[in-house]
């Protein structure tokens, strides 16, 4: 056990400098190496001939050295280190590029394995960079670690040697009957044939255990979490809803599925066990209404709201809406964003605390210490896949366990939104304002951008307001759209005499504000930006959207901009443009033209970019997995599931000691583990 703590710099070979490199994969202590695990392995176990190899192939050649190795100096910063090798059936030349160290290991005379692409031609067979082993008698799987410029996979692989040589892994943090319950190999095992197995069959046995191991870990931290906000709230709400003066005073008349979003949600608000609620509705359905709605309701039972919106833009605007909504029924609202000027964040908090307001909006800042309430009934994240688990924790811990209320126009598969919710009740927005149509939309090369032009100045001209996208904040080498240059060519020559503005993510945030105020309010016709308005942003009289470099976006984040029209019962329109001379790249762009349906398109970004992107660390919060994979072990994750709800039903804090390896699993999972364990 002792080793597990000790200072990397405890392996052999393993000095200030290499410590410091190994810092650089996240590795500090000797038992990080156990859990650095490999990325792939190269199959040794299956050798050619060299006259057999098939140039363009990967494979593994033994063969001797034949000569010294020559030294090619090609330019300065560019050496090249070549020799030939042969076996008995032909020869190959290989070719190492600045790395002197392996003239000096590989000697004349010797055999030792090869293990790279060939390249060359039949006739004159050549292997660049491959790996080596120096046992020619090695047959198996080296284990292939995601690396750093200056460790050597040599380097890596010897340190893990020695940490599991050094480690003690008799003690296993899983319970025996829990590894044969669920037919589970030891710690031991796992380990040593994580790094270094003989059969293919091994890696997977080990890899069952580890994966099994850390979505444990990662339930059994998370229902922790949940189980402390499920205590019972002290924010009940006494007063039976009715909602009939809100929703008449609003400007238009609320969808169905808007009103019983918010029934489902009241009813919630009157338990005495807080709310735990996703409201998932596509862009443009309307999820502000539901949530003033809630603050109202909140606020007639004496409770104060908050509300936490991912950018400063969109708190303001929520901030904006809000107040619309609500002053007329004398509930004020008030902004707390980290754009505002220090005094004015003092009387802001002073009034939560004292009650003073009803409602806050505001961004991360709300999260900070010093934001105290008088009674904090009601915690609504916006888009909330853009926070962390860890954030929401924090924000409702500012109450007395709060009722929780999530909106996102993204759709999360079940058993993912079953781990990051805990057991949420949704409430589905399947439904679009009345009026609405769905916007018509174009991909189209650059060669149509001044008919585009024409086309917006047109609506300008008519009163409508409109979007252009752009990449990137400077102009680079790339010669991708970007914003600044774009709007001194655009405003000086396509729209002269029209007001422009533009918006990026390193302007101020007053300035920010500034502008987008300007927009909101019709002072500015055309806002160029880049993607800081993607979530959130409503402008109803904005119609057109033009997405510049289109190819650059994925599916989900184009639907969002496209999201930003559309607002209104005018014909609204997106323009894609882009060069791209992909056809798969057109292919997926294509998919837009064709659905206006989140969900459709939700699925096929999913299908096409692999479940990492798409539900990436950032997306959902949770902490980062080193083996699971949260879409593609989904069963395991059931079973790790089931497993950690037996477990907290008779050890709800694993404080028992056959349950301490479990909690140190979970506290090292978790590095906020003062979230879970306090
Ligand atoms: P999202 O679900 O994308 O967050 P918003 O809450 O921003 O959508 O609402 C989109 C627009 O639709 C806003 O301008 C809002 O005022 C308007 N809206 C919301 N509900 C209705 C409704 N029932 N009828 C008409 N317009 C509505
Ligand atoms: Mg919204």
């Amino acid at each position: 056990m002792f080793f597990f703590e000790r200072d990397i710099t405890n392996i052999k070979g393993v000095g200030e400098k290499r410590a410091r490199l190994f810092k650089n994969l996240g590795i500090e202590k000797v038992g990080d190496l156990l859990r650095f695990y490999p990325r792939s392995y190269q199959d040794f176990s299956d050798k050619v001939n060299i006259s057999d190899s098939v140039p363009g192939e990967i494979c593994c050649i033994a063969a001797m050295v034949m000569a010294p190795v020559r030294e090619v100096m090609v330019r300065r910063g560019l050496t090249l280190y070549k020799l030939r090798v042969a076996d008995d059936t032909g020869e190959c030349e290989i070719t190492f590029f600045n790395n002197k160290y392996v003239g000096d290991m590989l000697k004349v005379g010797a055999r030792y394995l090869f293990y790279g692409r060939m390249g060359g031609s039949l006739l004159r067979r050549e292997m660049s960079s491959p790996e080596f082993e120096q046992n020619a008698q090695f047959s198996g799987l080296m284990p292939v670690y995601p690396s750093t410029a200056g460790l050597t996979p040599r380097m890596i692989r010897a340190a893990v040697a020695q940490a599991i040589f050094l480690c003690d892994l008799d003690e296993d943090p899983l319970p025996a009957s829990l590894r044969s319950r669920f037919a589970l190999c030891h710690l031991r095992f796992a380990l040593e044939n994580i790094h270094f197995p003989k059969t293919r069959q091994d890696i997977e046995t080990a890899r069952m255990r580890l994966i099994f191991e850390e979505l444990l870990a990662l339930q059994l931290g998370m229902m922790m979490m949940k189980n402390r906000s499920r205590s019972a709230t002290s924010v009940t709400c006494t007063i039976a809803p009715d909602f009939s003066s809100f929703f008449d005073q609003l400007p238009f008349e609320p969808t169905n599925a808007q009103k019983r979003a918010v029934a489902q949600a009241a009813e919630d608000m009157r338990k005495s066990t807080p709310m735990n609620r996703l409201i998932e509705g596509d862009v443009g359905s309307g999820k502000t209404v539901v949530a003033a709605a809630l603050c109202y309701y909140a606020a007639i039972c004496g409770l104060q709201s908050a509300l936490m919106a991912p950018t400063e833009i969109l708190a303001l605007q929520h901030w904006r809406t809000l107040t619309k909504l609500l002053l007329k029924s004398g509930i004020s609202v008030g902004l707390l964003s980290g754009g505002l000027k220090p005094a004015e964040k003092r009387s802001i908090k002073k009034m939560l605390a004292s009650r003073e307001l009803d409602v806050v909006v505001g961004t991360h800042a709300l999260l900070q210490e010093d934001v105290g309430f008088d009674s904090l009934g009601l915690v609504i994240t916006d888009e909330q896949h853009r926070f962390g688990v860890e954030q929401r924790a924090r924000l409702s811990s500012k109450g007395q366990n709060p009722h929780v209320l999530i909106m996102s126009a993204t759709p999360i598969p079940r058993t993912l939104g079953l781990i990051i919710y805990g057991d949420l009740d949704i409430s589905v927005l399947d439904e679009l304002p009345l009026g609405r149509q769905s916007v018509k939309t174009y991909l189209v090369d650059s060669s149509k951008r001044q008919r585009i032009y024409a086309f917006i100045r047109q609506h300008l001209d008519k009163g409508f307001q409109a979007y252009i996208i752009c990449p990137l904040v400077e102009a680079d080498e790339s010669g991708l759209a970007a914003a600044e240059d774009y709007v001194d060519r655009i405003a000086k020559e396509a729209f002269s005499g029209y007001r422009v503005g533009m918006l990026h993510g390193r302007l101020k945030a007053h300035e920010k504000e500034r502008i987008m105020s300007e927009f909101i309010c019709g002072a500015l016709q055309l806002l160029v930006s880049t993607t800081v308005v993607e979530v959130g942003i409503d402008v109803p009289n904005a119609v057109i959207m033009v997405v510049e470099n289109a190819e650059r976006f994925g599916l989900s984040q184009l639907h969002q901009l496209r999201g930003r029209v559309g607002r209104s019962s005018a014909q609204s329109y997106c323009m894609l443009i882009s060069d791209t001379g992909s056809e798969e790249t057109a292919k997926r762009l294509k998919i837009m033209t064709e659905t206006g349906d989140g969900f459709k398109i939700a699925e096929r970004d999913l299908q096409l970019r692999g479940p990492g992107d798409f539900f990436g660390h950032r997306q959902h919060g949770l902490p980062e997995l080193r083996i699971a994979n949260l879409t593609q072990d989904m069963s395991v994750l059931r079973e790790a599931r089931e497993c950690a709800i037996g477990i907290l039903e008779t050890d709800p804090f694993l404080r028992s000691p056959e349950n301490a390896g479990l909690r140190m699993l979970t506290a090292r999972l978790f590095s906020y583990e003062n979230v879970i364990f306090n």
